[in-house]
């Protein structure tokens, strides 16, 4: 697929835009499964903005730093030295891209309770959301993408080509996140949290195509999806 889309900006300039299909939506709404399988289909580089925020998150328990509420303004800034200092670049590897830590990126260790509790402490930091929206953006240079998360469609890639916001009852998602192994209610504090911070708060952009997936089986969620990205990049073709 070409990686690049034209828009029309006036006076006979062209705005060259990446092709990127943006996925948001609240923790379980099926967003990961979703984006993969669209990106292998459509020749896509997969990226999980979650897994990046997660990589940070880790990296901050590691450091033994302070990780939870209420974030002093100390504690804030300690994160976003931390992460002016570390050594984190994006790799794509088959096809998916992925934050590295010197060379590391740590896969199992990013899905852990302690990990999961921290995450969105360190995403409401406004300074690290800004790095992170930048280091998304850039992964554009590998190619066309789909790239999921909570605010990829309304602040990473306000243009993107296809936007998507999942949604499914709190009850389903709590049950599909037990089935993976989270326990209590972490999802439904996540969530609580990345609805309501200040910069990057989770809500679907105006021109995004809502799903509510609660009554729908992936496959049928899935070819809703597909449609409408086949339709949109015929389009452009
Ligand atoms: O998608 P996932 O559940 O792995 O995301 C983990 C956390 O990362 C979210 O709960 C949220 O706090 C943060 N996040 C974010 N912005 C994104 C993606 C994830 O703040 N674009």
């Amino acid at each position: 697929m070409r990686g690049v889309a034209r828009a029309g900006v006036g006076g006979g300039g062209e705005l060259r835009l990446p092709v990127v299909v943006a996925i948001d939506g609240p923790s379980a709404s099926g967003k990961g499964t979703l984006a993969r399988r669209l990106a292998a289909e459509f020749g896509c580089v997969y990226v999980d903005s979650g897994a990046m925020y997660r990589t940070l998150a880790w990296w901050t328990l590691q450091s033994g730093k302070r990780c939870q509420k209420p974030m002093r303004v100390e504690d804030e800034e300690e994160v976003v030295r931390l992460m002016r200092r570390w050594d984190a670049r994006v790799r794509v590897i088959d096809g998916e891209a992925w934050i590295h830590v010197a060379g590391y990126f740590p896969r199992e260790e990013i899905r852990s309770d302690r990990v999961e509790r921290a995450v969105p402490v360190v995403a409401q930091i406004t300074r690290v959301r800004v790095w992170m929206v930048a280091l998304q953006r850039d992964c554009a240079r590998h190619g066309p993408l789909v790239m999921e998360g909570r605010d990829i469609g309304t602040e990473v890639f306000p243009l993107a080509t296809v936007k998507f916001f999942l949604e499914a009852d709190a009850a389903v998602r709590q049950q599909r996140l037990t089935g993976r192994g989270n326990t209590g209610s972490v999802g439904e504090v996540r969530d609580a949290m990345d609805a309501t911070r200040r910069k990057g708060a989770l809500y679907a952009a105006l021109d995004a195509i809502r799903i509510d997936n609660t009554h729908q089986t992936a496959d049928e969620t899935y070819e809703i999806m597909r449609e409408h990205v086949s339709r949109r990049l015929g389009r452009m073709a």
